[in-house]
């Protein structure tokens, strides 16, 4: 059965074959399954699948739709097909086949990308060629006047302006005379270099289907589309639509065309996008309309917001599927932006600690700037994993930063910073602690060469440092001699950063379906540059100019690759904090749309940073739009504000600060009257004071005013002594781990201590009792031999392939050779103090104040002289008796300092949290705590250490033991001190550790600010 069986209106457009048909087709309504299946019926009812041709604007949209028409082919014939034999395509791929005349031995065609047309670009303005009259010598220089030039260019040729058309109206309009110069310029060295972009493919397939005789034109006869489908045809240019009736003009049989849109979804207008070709096309095709207007993805309280402005076109809205669905929207008026941010983050944090996935909530911004780096970090510093920024996604790929950093590293030689990026890259693999204690202790040793500092203090990694440093030999040798593709490709074969994929190997920051494409990216641009930069730059440290060149402007050619207007990649897990044209085509559960100020949503109409007023009359004269001004650019608002509420399957929160950073009074914007004039039990309208938490003052419904913001709360349920030791050591990796509940990894330093544990627990299920065991030596063989058979079955359950990693095998050996001592002391102390072991891995509820504190015991023993052994094992190192350690808490408690992220050395408190619970459930005093350190003290080959506390009775005990008193400031001014912190919903109760050394075994490290970041 189908699981999503079409709707009534997706049926009639799966179904219509009577004429050409346009869709209106809003958001949610699910267009590409309608179209989909409709590719499907007409397989089924006979037409060919190589007959029907699907258009569509860029290659995520392409792939989409392919795996969905192949899935629905699947289903209805139940058989597969080639891709192949399919024609889904975007504009550009099909124009460029159109022109081969199908022919793929002509499919070479050399692209302009965006960083060949910089490197034209350049050539031009170093020629010498160019008498600019209008522009300052200075401006021409900056980047940003590249930019601008080079996107009037391309809308210019996105509606079929030629350099010689702008010539001739440019006369007598200096501005327009020399942007002509350069349009004419550009165009001939693109010429010289066989080049085309995009818009070039399009226009000369439009030339070409003019001529009968074109291979164009003959090869579209041939092909004898019945059906052509265009997906989002609100996105397209003049030119497509003109690429369109001329194809109609030259096609026999005529095919049947489908248009699907939503020009209330029309937020490319910026890039020259042509949303009134949705009704030229209706009136040129003579289309029929149907509309899909079952939202299946958002709540009507939602839609409700959003369809409220007068502005929409009413023909492509839509109705929650569902109209029970909840949700809600929500206008939050914080005092200044700080306040803003702030409450961004709460809310997110919220969401995330209700039970929201991070990566089920976006930040929409009209603006990016600031607002996109100050919530991002303001999330990030709360403990919200926020998913990379769009453009910064290139920047932060762990195999772009691996190259960007190698190539950095090889023009400035010897730079200890970029070493530590290099080598800590979690591809490359070394780790980041173990560098920087080489190069610490290098610079204490007086060395100056960062190599040798590695050879002499070889840090840990993924491969011995000297194959590194060999690997590294042979990107020097690549750098004084090779092109810059040939020293990328030497970088990625060197620094083996393609592992991830040939082991299959997750790797922290390695996105499987992105990362290869972007090396891929890298590769080709370093290709650009190989092919010639045409720059006069002389050699330095004798490598060629090219690779100098590329180097010194690798900055601008990532700028170039990373695109802002595309969202994260779907694998990155974390909140998406983004523009809200990268938002388009996703969904969340939560929406925030930050500053919903009159001014930035909606926008401001800025001037063309290039075009004069007299150059924009003269083009619009001409009938030709460069710049979005007037009415259209405000409908492009409208649309931006609508395609942000609509990305939103249940909430959405509005924020808008009363005053700016100068206190001058920001005005709302006119699209939030939606938010407050629209009634209904879903919607809220919240007037929220300047204070962080503070609580809603005004709400439209009661309901809304029972449900105040929640601040962080962790169930006290869930909180242990080991809970409360978790925190001392580093609070945020607490919070991580116990509020958020993010998952942490099973590194190799818990495994060790997991495989101790349950190594002990079975045997001491067995071997309980040491009151009576013979001779002492006998005993500790049987021991001993008892526990190597637990150890040996322990690790090959926990070790796939029985050996494990090198350190496995090494942590496995050690682990028996410690447990050998731990037997010959058993049979030690069974013969000096004997005792019966009571439980092991014990629950015990440990009553304390208003609160219970559950935690495990590892074990509790009776003595035969009467009273209880609290004992824990632990797999690190002793560093310093409890008692004394403790006391030195105290002291810096005493002294006003927090203890919580940076403890003395070897505070454990759980035995002594444990106590209560312990004698309450064997109704029996504890008479000593043991903490048995497997790893001994803090040298290489250690003993086992067991570091024993005496707790004293009432009036009893001497100094090396632990008082009552004591036992009762545990408990008062740490315990209940951390139990309030977590109830006070503060993001300051979780700071980070202070020492790195914490970090070392952490989880968290991509997501935390860092040991010492936030006090
Ligand atoms: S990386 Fe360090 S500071 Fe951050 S959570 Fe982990 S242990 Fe704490």
């Amino acid at each position: 059965m189908d699981p999503f069986p079409p709707t009534t209106q997706q049926q009639a457009v799966i179904a219509h074959r009577s004429g050409n048909l346009l869709v209106f087709a809003g958001p949610g309504t699910g267009k590409t399954e309608t179209l989909a299946r409709r590719f499907a019926a007409l397989v089924a009812e006979g037409v060919a699948p190589n007959r029907i041709l699907v258009l569509t604007f860029s290659r995520r949209s392409a792939d989409e739709m392919r795996d969905r028409v192949l899935l629905r082919l699947r289903q209805s014939t139940g058989s597969g097909l080639a891709v192949s034999e399919l024609f889904v395509k975007t504009f550009h791929s099909f124009c460029g086949r159109l022109l081969d005349g199908g022919d793929a031995r002509v499919r070479s065609r050399a692209l302009l990308t965006p960083v060949k047309e910089r490197l034209i670009w350049r050539r031009i303005m170093r020629s010498g060629l160019l008498v600019l009259s209008s522009f300052d010598a200075g401006v021409t220089e900056s980047s940003q006047f590249a930019t601008d030039c080079l996107n009037v260019i391309a809308h210019l040729k996105g509606q079929g302006v030629t350099a010689q058309r702008l010539t001739d109206l440019a006369r007598g309009d200096v501005r327009l005379a020399d942007i002509a110069q350069i349009f004419t310029l550009m165009e001939a060295e693109r010429a010289r270099g066989e080049l085309r972009d995009y818009r070039d493919l399009v226009n000369e397939a439009v030339v070409a289907l003019g001529d009968e005789r074109s291979a164009a034109v003959r090869w579209l006869r041939d092909a004898g589309f019945l059906h052509v489908l265009v997906d989002e045809f609100q996105d397209s240019d003049v030119m497509q639509l003109h690429l369109l009736e001329a194809m109609r003009a030259v096609m026999t049989p005529v095919p049947l065309f489908c248009f699907v849109g939503d020009v209330n979804q029309s937020i490319y207008r910026f890039r020259g996008a042509s949303p009134g070709n949705v009704a030229a096309a209706r009136v040129a095709f003579a289309c029929q309309t149907l509309p899909l207007r079952d939202n299946r993805r958002s709540a009507q309280a939602v839609l409700d917001v959003a369809n409220a402005d007068a502005s929409l076109d009413r023909d492509s809205l839509t109705t929650a599927a569902d109209p029970e669905k909840r949700g809600s929207v929500r206008l939050a008026r914080p005092h200044t932006t700080d306040d803003e941010v702030r409450a961004i983050r709460d809310a997110v944090v919220e969401k995330v600690v209700a039970g929201t996935p991070p990566r089920g909530i976006a930040v929409l911004l009209r603006q990016t700037r600031p607002y996109q780096e100050l919530i991002s970090s303001a999330l990030a510093l709360a403990g919200v994993p926020v998913a990379a920024l769009p453009a910064a996604g290139f920047h932060e790929d762990v195999c772009v930063d691996a190259v960007l950093t190698a190539l950095r590293l090889l023009a400035t030689k010897e730079d200890e910073r970029l070493w530590r990026r290099l080598l800590a890259n979690p591809i490359v693999g070394f780790r980041q602690i173990d560098v920087r204690l080489a190069f610490d202790a290098g610079r204490r040793a007086g060395m100056t060469d960062p190599r040798a500092m590695l050879r002499s203090n070889p840090p840990g990694g993924l491969r011995p440092i000297s194959d590194l440093l060999t690997a590294w030999k042979h990107c020097g040798d690549a750098y004084l001699k090779a092109t810059p593709f040939e020293l990328v490709q030497t970088i990625i074969y060197e620094l083996d950063l393609l592992r991830p994929v040939r082991e299959g190997d997750p790797v922290s920051g390695f996105d499987p379906n992105a990362s290869p494409l972007r090396l891929d990216a890298l590769l080709a641009a370093a290709q650009d540059y190989s092919e010639g930069t045409g720059a006069p730059v002389s050699a330095h440290h004798g490598s060629r100019p090219d690779v100098v060149e590329f180097i010194a402007r690798l900055d601008e050619t990532v700028g170039l690759l990373a695109d802002a207007t595309q969202p994260p990649p779907g694998g990155t897990d974390g909140v998406r904090v983004m523009s809200i044209h990268a938002a388009k085509g996703l969904e969340f559960d939560f929406v925030v749309i930050p500053r919903l100020i009159d001014g930035i949503l909606p926008a401001d109409e800025r001037p063309n940073r290039l075009l004069t007023t007299r150059s924009i009359r003269t083009l619009t004269g001409a009938g030709i739009s460069v710049f979005l001004g007037g009415d259209e650019a405000r409908r492009e608002e409208h649309s931006l504000w609508y395609v942000a509420l609509t990305r939103s399957r249940k909430d959405v929160l509005a924020t808008a600060a009363r005053v700016d950073d100068e206190g001058v009074d920001l005005e709302l914007s006119p699209f939030a009257s939606a938010i407050a004039h629209t009634a209904g039990e879903a919607r809220e309208h919240i007037e929220q004071d300047a204070s962080l938490h503070g609580q809603a003052r005004s709400h439209t419904n009661d309901r809304a005013a029972a449900a105040p913001p929640r601040a962080i709360r962790l169930p006290m349920d869930t909180l242990s002594p080991t809970g409360v030791s978790a925190f001392i050591d580093c609070p945020r990796r607490f919070f991580y781990s116990r509020v958020l509940r993010l998952p942490a990894d099973d590194d190799d330093a818990t495994r060790y201590g997991q495989t101790l544990h349950q190594v002990l627990r079975r045997f001491h299920e067995i071997e309980t009792d040491f009151e009576h065991v013979g001779h002492a030596d006998d005993a500790a063989a049987r021991y001993a031999a008892r526990l190597r058979e637990i150890v040996a079955e322990e690790t090959a359950a926990t070790s796939a392939d029985g050996e494990g990693t090198p350190l496995a095998r090494f942590e496995r050996e050690d682990l028996g050779r410690r447990l050998e001592q731990y037997a010959g002391r058993l049979a030690a102390e069974a013969t000096s103090e004997p005792f019966s072991v009571l439980a092991c891995e014990c629950d015990v509820v440990s009553p304390f104040g208003r609160v219970a504190l559950h935690g495990k015991v590892d074990r509790i023993d009776r003595l035969a002289q009467g009273g209880l052994v609290v004992r824990d094992y632990k797999s690190g190192r002793w560093h310093g008796d409890l008692v004394t350690v403790l006391r030195r808490a105290f002291e810096r408690i005493d002294g006003g300092d927090s203890i919580f992220g940076d403890p003395p050395t070897g505070l454990n408190l759980q035995t002594i949290l444990y106590i209560p619970g312990v004698e309450r459930a064997f109704a029996d005093r504890v008479r000593r705590l043991d903490y048995l350190y497997f790893r001994g003290k803090d040298t290489k080959n250690s003993a086992l250490r067991v570091d024993s506390t005496m707790v004293a009775a009432a009036g009893e005990g001497d100094a090396r033991s632990l008082s009552p008193a004591e036992v009762g400031r545990v408990e008062r001014d740490i315990a209940a001190r951390i139990v309030a912190m977590c109830s006070q919903g503060e993001m300051s109760a979780f700071p980070t550790a202070h020492d790195e050394r914490q970090c070392r075994f952490c989880s968290f490290t991509r997501i935390c600010p860092g040991p010492g970041a936030v006090a």
